[in-house]
């Protein structure tokens, strides 16, 4: 059965008690976009032929559903968005014992975030099901071929900065993990904020070990983020010295950035329990000497599981070469 159109000012209720909804729920940021094709479809579509993905096949798959939301769900009106806040930025210590730990991305030092927002999206896709059962609503949280960044701004959630990636304001910064909801109920979208987010900064460009960076560009082939998590294989021989102190992931251009500082704004951002860190850094030479069975053993979540044994020792065994 389709779904009936709402009336605007019904539309408006529903819009305002699903927001409310999704503040009980304890995310930090949330709105709601028009399920339209993004702006700048062929940007992507460049990025790609550039070869930027690296082995990132998949990123090459479903690029139309990637780039308009309703082949994702056929008739889709509009987009719920969310955001978790996962850390306060605070500056990780940097002690004499610490020398020989490669360190972990915040975002991946917690529970995984996929279930961590997922659950919390599902019951309130589920309720709307059941209240609206003509309508279809497809849960995202990085599981489909979505712009995810792109609907955020859309919905009034931050904007994009030089390095890519969402900038909340407040204080929020872009330690942020995103999740939608897509569905052919048609909701009153949020205001969006335009602007550029950067000016004349070009920290996060400045900070990166690898230089992956051109304004509002990331060269994911040369992202200590992809090379450590997802390349499989030997790394390039001009990125053996490279990687700073990361052994899975990397967080120097946010680290940079002037709008995710441990400010006062910043300690302020509730931020749940889940993310709390269970795993910041690890000792290289024991990386160095796992076993498959250690790795899966550990207790790692399934972010840390998603690199290969192979991966974890290759990242240990470069940082080894270079701090010796
Ligand atoms: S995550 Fe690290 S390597 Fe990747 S763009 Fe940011 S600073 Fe550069
Ligand atoms: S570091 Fe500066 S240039 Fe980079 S995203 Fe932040 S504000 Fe923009």
């Amino acid at each position: 059965m389709d779904g009936i159109a709402l009336k605007s000012a019904e539309r408006d209720s529903v819009t305002a008690e699903i927001l409310s909804q999704l503040a009980d729920a304890g995310f930090a940021l949330a709105g709601i976009c028009d399920a339209k094709p993004i702006d700048r479809p062929h940007a992507f579509a460049a990025w790609l032929a550039e070869g930027h993905h690296g082995q990132m096949h998949y990123l090459a798959k479903h690029v139309s559903k990637r780039v308009d939301p309703s082949q994702l769900v056929e008739d889709a009106k509009s987009i719920i968005c969310v955001a978790d806040c996962y850390s306060d930025g605070k500056p990780d210590e940097r002690r004499v014992d610490h020398e020989r730990h490669g360190r972990i991305a915040r975002y991946a030092r917690g529970r995984d975030y996929h279930r961590v927002l997922r659950e919390r999206l599902e019951p309130i896709a589920q309720s709307l099901r059941l209240r609206f059962p003509g309508e279809r609503f497809r849960v995202c949280v990085d599981t489909a071929p979505i712009a995810e960044r792109d609907h955020a701004v859309r919905a009034g959630l931050g904007r994009i900065g030089k390095h890519t990636l969402l900038i909340g304001d407040h204080g929020v910064g872009s330690w942020l993990v995103l999740g939608e909801i897509v569905t052919t109920l048609h909701l009153t979208p949020t205001p969006s904020r335009d602007g550029d987010p950067c000016g004349s900064c070009t920290r996060c460009i400045d900070a990166c070990p690898t230089q992956a960076i051109e304004p509002w560009k990331v060269k994911a082939e040369r992202c200590i983020s992809y090379l450590t998590i997802e390349h499989e294989g030997e790394p390039a021989e001009w990125f053996r010295n490279r990687a700073d102190d990361w052994l899975f992931g990397c967080d120097a251009c946010i680290e940079a950035c002037p709008h995710s500082q441990w400010t006062l704004r910043a300690r302020e951002t509730p931020i749940r329990s889940d993310y709390a860190a269970t795993h910041g850094s690890f000792e290289l030479d024991a990386v160095a000497r796992w076993t498959e069975e250690e790795r899966i053993n550990l207790g790692l979540s399934e972010v840390l599981l998603r690199a290969s044994l192979a991966s974890w020792k290759r990242n240990a065994e470069l940082l080894v070469r270079k701090q010796a």
